[in-house]
């Protein structure tokens, strides 16, 4: 006869629960803000002390008020980036914008680069970051994706291997590569002494990872930067994702699993020469997280990018001879 789970039960229970709670004070926290200051598009909440998330139509960013001026984590739309702008200054009552970092090239967080790079105000980002806003990018040799940015826009100081380290108010931001997993350039930010860790486009709470192919998005990266991602993080670790409401070590490690098991599935069906539309077809994440939307593009996107790894086999469970 089988025991009886209760303890499994009630503790999940629990965890549910604890989770809505969290969910339901960060909304209420968010519509204060956006109550009192009239924001239409945008909402705060901190995250720490001098710290705040602020959601946005198409994401997180990470703001962090240092002494001397404001840290932007990932920038907005640019028909948002005035709206932004004036929220964060007045919802932290600080003037001075003193940096932004870049998770990514997509024009969903560099639309602040247009009015910042002008004023000289510092822009950070990987160095494939600066040479993808930099030029021209076609998708599969045709649909002109990018037009380059004009110099004065462009990110004025970058890294490669390695972490760049930002002092904030006796702490450390720590920004990392997370080489080809949504982009070739993706950086995470992390606040050492606050635990609070921004995961930059690799991880999404309320819709799928879809990676570019057009600048080298790897589905293979995407495991990669999920293993870096969870390694940096513990039970105490507040993670902001690009999107969506912020995640625990639990939330993360679960949604982990499930795309290290879609991507165990969708290697099975290349090894079977299966095709993408194929893929689509079979659809391995049929059922899985039905409020995140349509899978077809991370199934569609993901499989193609297995296709420039083809003979350094690591990601694919050996290579193609
Ligand atoms: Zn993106």
């Amino acid at each position: 006869m089988r025991q009886c789970d209760c303890k499994t039960i009630i503790a999940k229970v629990q965890r549910e629960y604890m989770k809505a709670l969290k969910q339901l004070f960060l909304l209420c926290l968010m519509s204060i803000a956006a109550s009192a200051h009239g924001a239409e598009n945008f909402a705060i909440s901190a995250l720490g002390e001098h710290l705040f998330v602020v959601t946005g139509p198409v994401g997180n960013t990470l703001v962090a008020a240092d002494t001397d001026g404001l840290i932007l984590v990932d920038g907005v739309p640019e028909h948002y980036a005035r709206e932004y702008l004036g929220f964060v200054r007045e919802e932290t009552g600080v003037d001075t914008i003193k940096t932004l970092v870049l998770s990514h090239w997509h024009p969903e967080v560099t639309g602040l680069n247009a009015i910042l790079g002008p004023q000289g105000i510092e822009i950070i980002a990987h160095e494939n970051t600066r040479q993808w806003l930099g030029t021209t990018i076609r998708e599969r040799g045709e649909t002109i994706l990018h037009t380059p940015l004009p110099d004065n826009q462009l990110p004025n100081r970058t890294f490669y291997w390695g972490t760049l380290d930002l002092p904030f108010r006796g702490d450390r931001m720590e920004i990392g590569y997370l080489p080809q997993s949504h982009t070739d350039g993706d950086a995470y930010a992390r606040v050492i002494g606050a635990d609070v860790l921004y995961t930059g486009a690799a991880v999404h709470a309320d819709s799928w990872s879809v990676v570019d192919v057009a600048t080298n998005g790897f589905i293979g990266g995407l495991m990669d930067a999920l293993d870096s991602l969870g390694s940096m993080i513990d039970a105490d670790t507040i993670i902001v994702p690009a999107s969506g409401p912020l995640m625990d070590k639990a939330d993360f490690d679960e949604q982990a699993a499930m795309y290290k098991a879609l991507n165990t599935e969708m290697i099975a069906l290349l090894r079977q020469s299966r095709g993408p539309d194929e893929v689509l077809e079979a659809n391995p994440a049929k059922g899985l997280k039905p409020e995140w939307g349509d899978p077809a593009d991370f199934l569609d996107q993901g499989f193609r990018s297995f296709y420039g790894h083809l003979r350094n086999g690591r990601h694919i469970g050996g290579g193609f001879p």
